[in-house]
């Protein structure tokens, strides 16, 4: 018997017609040069239809990629509201990335236009000649008079201004492809995930969850994550399905004494970033640089991307301000586990408890897979690579020369009963309880600040010099950064030392993707297959003193 209940589809469009209908009183406060900008939901939602029609008159249609090179801001969040909604699908770009990598994601996305903020231009000039890319809008978060360095590039506000207030939103299936996120790939180039209308929707429901991220309407929301960040971890859809204030930190993003001034100026409740930002912010309260007293209304930070230390957790406990760890990744919209505490745990566990990874969001279920292909019982101490699967977690990458552009198909495992199974490449303990606790990770990279550095891609540059013969890259904890990449080379010329190595390499990628240090060593270590084990330098390197 099928249930009789209306087949509604799941569509942002929903969060728009609510924002109008029923916040429409509620604002956006973005930080710029000269202040605060406010924007009640009202405006924005009329600016979205704008917006909508500037799209259309780009050119812009069904299924067509909106790129944003942006930081956090009002406007960045009305190209979160009109690309999707229109049908079209936004594309976020990481402007952190390398110009190179830059150009081969917008390349592989088949993007149409670029939305991007003035500050950025430089970034965006040297990303150079675009494949698919027709239009370029720029969005002045200079605030100023300055006009467009790059040729033809519209200027976003007058687009805005000449467009017609009235748009007729096209009916959306709930499955269609709203957004578009990168990220770095352990192997080969960084993959695509294609975020629906359904999972987006359900995403932001989740994390109103009171024993989630439990935004409510009450609150003001401050993502420092970047939207370019699986989309703020979803922030700016949760605050406005729930009609939350938002703060905007634009251009402004990792810099305490902005985010202590917009946290007071906007009694900010709840704010979410990486644990390096509020390491940062903490430092510059016990410097004096900024006064606790302005952090007064933040009741909670929500904190993932890497995992939080208990010295973190410990320092906004004594300022009264909680910190909620959660665990998540791109390919999981992010939101996939969060450490609330459950009543059954005893006080003596409370600490502990809130330092793991924490219990899957609702509807998303969890298995650990052992080296042997095993599903690891959950008891705390048996290891398994963290598997995953529910509605908002990715169900393949974006290939576009693949069948039903579903590639990476190697990341994904199907169980008997049909069930689709994302593995994370996170290596974790279960305990009875169903907290996950990280211990490991497969994949070779290095997370530093919430960024990924391919220790693959640099090991192919430095293989590639004619003075090496061996190389490795391996992470070493960093107390700010978490992590930092250390290169350990074996050289095939005495004559080359440590700068050469690392200029060599800046000449490549992003300054901050450049190893900190260079060990010269006799041999990169091997495993019986003759692959380099980097277990075995990381464990010679794990307390190596970085360069500061
Ligand atoms: P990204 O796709 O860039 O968001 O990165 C996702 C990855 O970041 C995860 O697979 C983990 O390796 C790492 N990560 C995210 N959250 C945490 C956390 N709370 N603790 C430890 N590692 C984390």
């Amino acid at each position: 018997m099928k249930g009789l209940m209306q087949d509604v589809p799941l569509t942002l469009q929903m969060l728009l017609e609510r924002a109008e209908r029923i916040y429409a009183d509620k604002h956006i406060a973005t930080k710029t040069a000269q202040g605060v900008r406010r924007r009640s939901y009202g405006e924005v939602v009329g600016r979205v239809a704008r917006l909508a029609n500037v799209l259309r008159d780009l050119g812009i249609g069904r299924g067509d990629r909106v790129a944003t090179f942006a930081w956090n801001s009002d406007r960045h969040l009305e190209l979160y509201l009109a690309a999707p909604c229109m049908g079209a699908v936004l594309h976020t770009l990481n402007p952190r990335l390398h110009p190179d990598q830059v150009r081969w994601i917008a390349d592989h996305a088949e993007d149409r236009v670029v939305f991007y903020d003035a500050s950025l231009e430089p970034a965006l000039a040297a990303v150079g000649d675009f494949k698919t890319v027709r239009h370029l809008v720029r969005m002045n978060d200079l605030d100023d008079d300055s006009t467009a360095a790059l040729d033809a590039a519209a200027d976003y506000e007058t687009l805005l201004e000449e467009a017609d207030g009235a748009y007729p939103w096209p009916r959306l299936a709930e499955g269609d492809a709203a957004a578009m996120c990168y990220t770095s790939g352990t192997t080969g180039h960084p993959k695509g995930v294609v975020y629906s209308h359904r999972s987006s929707v359900l995403h932001a429901m989740a994390s109103l969850f009171s024993d989630s991220l439990g935004i409510r309407e009450r609150d003001v929301c401050l993502p420092i994550v970047p939207q370019f960040h699986a989309n703020a971890w979803g922030t700016p859809y949760a605050s406005l399905m729930t009609g939350a204030n938002l703060a905007m930190p634009g251009r402004f993003m990792a810099d305490p004494p902005s985010v202590a001034a917009l946290t007071a100026a906007e009694k900010v409740t709840v704010s979410a970033a990486v644990p390096t930002v509020w390491f940062g912010v903490l430092q510059a309260i016990r410097s004096g640089q900024i006064d606790a007293a302005s952090l007064q209304s933040l009741e909670r930070i929500v904190c993932g991307g890497s995992a939080v230390p208990e010295a973190l957790m410990r320092g906004y406990d004594e300022l009264g301000i909680r910190i909620v760890h959660a665990w998540g990744m791109t390919e999981t919209s992010p939101l996939g586990t969060v450490a609330t505490v459950k009543s059954t745990i005893a006080e003596a566990d409370v600490l502990r408890t809130r330092l793991t990874q924490g219990l899957p969001a609702p509807s998303l279920t969890l298995r650990l897979e052992t080296e042997r292909g095993d599903v690891a019982p959950w008891d705390g101490e048996t290891m398994g690579e963290l598997q995953i699967t529910g509605p908002w977690i990715a169900d393949a990458y974006y290939d576009p020369d693949a069948p039903d552009l579903r590639g990476g198909l190697d990341r994904f495992t199907e169980d008997e009963q049909g069930r689709r199974w994302l593995k994370t490449g996170d290596v974790a303990v279960i305990d009875s309880h169903g907290y996950v606790k990280l211990v490991d990770r497969t994949k070779d990279l290095v997370k530093s600040g919430g960024e990924w550095i391919s220790t693959l891609e640099l090991e192919n540059l430095l293989l590639a010099h004619p003075k090496i013969t061996e190389a490795a890259v391996i992470a070493v904890p960093h107390q700010k950064w978490d992590e930092r990449p250390l290169a350990c080379v074996v050289r095939a010329d005495d004559g080359l030392d440590r700068d050469e190595v690392l200029s060599y390499l800046g000449e490549h990628v992003a300054k901050w993707q450049i190893p900190d240090d260079v060990v010269f060593v006799d041999e990169v270590p091997k495993t019986s297959v003759g692959k380099f084990d980097k277990k075995v330098l990381r464990d010679r390197y794990a307390d190596y003193e970085l360069p500061t």
